[in-house]
């Protein structure tokens, strides 16, 4: 997926209809850093250079970003809390090592969604194929885990 530069974030977020503040712009910047962050994570990579900002006020910012469409929550299976990257026009999908819980992107199996059509729709739209490739990543297969 492509990866805005800091510099493209007040674009961003003026685009998806946002006011500008620092810390939206520090959020961002961090998920780009980061992806497949949780909220404590990301509030953990932006203290040290927004001293006082409060972990709530992280959590709010995600779920504002993420209501305009900037940003994309993650479910993993076993990742007991949500994870968030930034949303590009991709169809993308997730690996996931059952052992250390690393995440990678891989594209979308056949293009653009939902990419992946049940045998029975039971009348319902389809809208997503959130597919996620459980794996073992190299490391551990070397640790003979799993
Ligand atoms: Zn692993
Ligand atoms: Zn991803």
């Amino acid at each position: 997926m492509s990866s805005p530069a800091l510099a493209d974030f007040p674009a961003l977020l003026r685009g998806a209809g946002l006011r500008v503040t620092t810390q939206r712009v520090h959020v961002l910047d961090a998920l780009r850093r980061l992806p497949h962050s949780s909220a404590d994570t990301v509030f953990a990579g932006i203290r040290d250079s927004l001293p006082g900002i409060a972990a709530g006020t992280v959590h709010g910012i995600l779920n504002d970003l993420t209501d305009a469409g900037v940003v994309r929550r993650v479910s993993l299976p076993d990742v007991g809390s949500a994870l968030y990257e930034l949303q590009g026009d991709d169809n993308h999908h997730h690996l996931q090592c059952v052992q250390c819980g690393r995440v990678e992107d891989v594209p979308c199996a056949i293009g653009a969604a939902p990419c992946l059509h049940p045998s029975h729709d039971h009348g319902m739209r389809i809208l997503e194929a959130a597919v996620t490739y459980r794996a073992l990543c190299p490391e551990c297969e070397r640790n003979g885990n799993g």
